[in-house]
């Protein structure tokens, strides 16, 4: 078989290294891949839809994997159905649980979804005049895709007020701020649960915490990961049964009273509060950095599963019972300004975990930083503790300018 990988992040190497291994793939390809994937297959560099499309027919592509987003939204699934190359993911439409968070939230209202109460605004006017009555601090979300900075938390009227005005009329993440979700704040901790979709039942994996902000402590801008465990030591059995009840099975039975039978990932961004889970969010892709922390502890073999999905069989998941660390290692400056070709060294010195590179590539036979989120130091172990210690240990091997990490993930 010759598999098709779309992205170039942790979770895309993750995905290479849970795969590499299987004796029915002759080949992997990645748009665009990173330093991992270019070890494990051929990095290549069609970006459009109608380019991958064309390359997965050239190339005789027997299955496509895609990992973010963006492609997702486009409508990359339909494009390759339409030419019978197979693909795992959801159609344009089903993508748009991600993609529009004012039809996500229309969806888990009309369904009974246990979520934060929110109201969607398309004018400005009436989105000012309702903050004005509101409590504070309120959640601003512009409903499109914004690389994730798309949501605020306002503190009072004036940064509400702000808020509003950069996403509808200065229109700072151009027409993601078209349309506002403008909802109720919760308090909590926060949880992700992935699961598998064959078109007619979801199969979750276990649940995964990650850490958004950038500094240790839980301070500084939000990120796009700085790392993750798995299983959420915090996420209990009795969390678990309350997100069956108020959110896989109405999600489920949502998807199905749509017609929407999709053959992919769906991610669950959870938020528990004293009150029980809420649904903050879907995705319709695996996450990064959780699927770093899920892969290494699936007991099935990855192939298998997704080829039963695609062919509507049941799966039966099965989990190591250990735990997985995942600490991210970034270029100094991240999430803001960085600078990057700076050599990666000691990589031969790493003994206990397994690096994933993201932001990262080969510069003749040395590895270079291309990127903010340069690599994941991923461990398992019988404890948190254990995996943590392989991590850290390794992570301070690993030497380039300017490289920072939490110091903290793991801990408890
Ligand atoms: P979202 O993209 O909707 O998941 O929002 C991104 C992040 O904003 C979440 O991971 C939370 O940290 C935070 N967030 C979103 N909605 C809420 C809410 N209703 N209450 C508190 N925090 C939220």
């Amino acid at each position: 078989m010759k598999i098709l990988i779309v992205g170039n992040g942790g979770r895309e190497s993750a995905l290479a290294m849970k795969l590499h291994s299987d004796s029915r793939i002759s080949k992997m390809y990645f748009a665009k891949g990173n330093a991992t994937t270019a070890k494990l297959g051929q990095n290549v560099y069609e970006e459009s839809v109608v380019a991958l499309r064309d390359f997965a027919i050239n190339e005789r592509i027997d299955l496509t994997i895609v990992g973010p987003e963006a492609p997702l939204v486009e409508g990359i699934v339909d494009e390759f159905k339409e030419h019978g190359l197979k693909i795992f993911g959801p159609r344009k439409r089903t993508a748009e649980l991600e993609g529009s968070k004012a039809f996500s939230k229309k969806f888990m209202q009309t369904n009974n979804i246990k979520t934060a109460k929110a109201v969607v605004f398309e004018a400005y006017q009436d989105a000012m005049d309702y903050v004005k009555i509101q409590k504070f601090p309120i959640v601003i979300k512009a409903s499109g895709l914004a690389g994730g900075k798309g949501v605020v938390i306002a503190n009072d009227l004036a940064e509400a007020e702000l808020t509003i005005h950069r996403f509808m009329i200065e229109r700072i993440y151009g027409d993601a701020g078209i349309q506002l979700v403008i909802e109720e704040y919760l308090r909590g901790f926060e949880a992700s649960i992935i699961a598998f979709a064959n078109g007619k039942k979801l199969f979750p994996c276990v649940s995964v915490k990650d850490y958004k902000k950038a500094w240790t402590g839980d301070k500084g801008p939000n990120t796009g990961g700085m790392g993750s465990v798995a299983p959420s030591p915090e996420f209990t059995d009795a969390h678990y049964a309350d997100f069956e009840k108020n959110i896989l099975a109405p999600t489920l039975a949502g998807l199905q009273g749509a017609g929407i039978h999709f053959k992919g990932f769906i991610f669950f961004g959870l938020m528990v509060t004293n009150d029980g889970t809420y649904l903050l969010e879907y995705n319709l892709r695996l996450g990064d950095p959780e699927t770093q922390v899920i892969l290494p502890l699936l007991e099935n073999n990855l192939l298998d599963v997704i080829t039963d999905c695609l062919d509507g069989k049941d799966i039966e998941l099965k989990f190591k019972d250990e735990k997985a660390v995942c600490l991210v290692m970034c270029s100094g400056g991240y999430p803001n300004k960085i600078d990057t070709g700076f050599e990666i060294k000691n990589l031969n010195k790493v003994t206990n975990s397994q690096i994933m590179f993201a932001g990262a590539r080969y510069a003749g036979d040395k590895i270079v930083t291309t990127g903010g989120r340069v690599l994941s130091v991923v461990a398992t172990g019988d404890s948190y503790d254990e995996a943590r210690k392989k991590v850290y240990e390794d992570a301070l091997k690993i030497q380039f300018d300017y490289a920072f990490y939490r110091e903290d993930i793991g801990k408890f």
